[in-house]
């Protein structure tokens, strides 16, 4: 269910982009394409940028301890400061996962 959300969403990005660019004062007309494009990549460059600095972070779960590096799409997870609501791969509960100390990797 959520998977097929978000390639909805994917295909629906294009569709709620404006043709009708301001700037300043002035307004201009432009393709669809020319909002698209950029957008699309700009958004997949922090995706893969900023997720990678998200999956190579230690998280810490709050019921077992056990730590883990989550993967890339923890960049949507809800989060305060670094803390992020993550799912343990280890006792498999949602909770709010805080930055490990280094050196501190479960087995
Ligand atoms: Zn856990």
């Amino acid at each position: 269910m959520k998977k097929s959300y978000r390639i909805a969403l994917l295909f629906m990005m294009p569709l709620l982009t404006s043709c009708e660019v301001h700037f300043g004062a002035k307004s201009y007309d432009v393709p669809w394409w020319a909002v698209t494009i950029p957008t699309v990549l700009f958004c997949t460059i922090v995706f893969l940028f900023v997720g990678k600095g998200i999956a190579s972070k230690l998280y810490r779960c709050p019921n077992c301890k056990y730590s883990f590096h989550p993967s890339r799409w923890a960049i949507f997870s809800v989060h305060i400061n670094s803390n992020r609501v993550l799912r343990c791969p280890h006792c498999n509960r949602k909770g709010f996962c805080s930055i490990a100390r280094d050196g501190e990797e479960s087995k």
